[in-house]
């Protein structure tokens, strides 16, 4: 694994573990949807992501699938799987060493 792919690797699984304490944060409050950040591997992308939690969710189901803003894929690494419209769009990992590494910093380990 070289160093760029490690670096994009730990920027996701960051922006994922922020994501999950927003989905955390509206389910405590009852509410569908939330603003969530942009799991892109750009680390200086600052942008919001509206989703339900139910969408949310549906990226979540996967440890290599990523929520982010439409037009941030990087098709070098990772494919569109669901795209909404100019909402979000999930993508897949298909790079093997950066899907290793966010298989394994899944903030929900799959019980063994
Ligand atoms: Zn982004």
């Amino acid at each position: 694994m070289d160093k760029n792919e490690e670096r994009i690797a730990r920027t996701e699984a960051l922006f994922r573990a922020v994501n999950e304490r927003i989905a955390e944060a509206a389910q405590r409050f009852d509410s569908d949807d939330a603003a969530f950040v942009c799991e892109c591997s750009d680390e200086a992308c600052t942008e919001r992501v509206d989703a339900s939690l139910v969408e949310y969710e549906r990226a979540r189901a996967h440890s290599t699938h990523f929520l982010i803003r439409p037009g941030h894929e990087d098709t070098r690494l990772e494919r569109v799987v669901e795209r909404r419209g100019n909402k979000f769009a999930i993508v897949e990992k298909f790079n093997k060493a950066i899907a290793g590494a966010v298989r394994r910093l899944n903030p929900r380990p799959k019980p063994a």
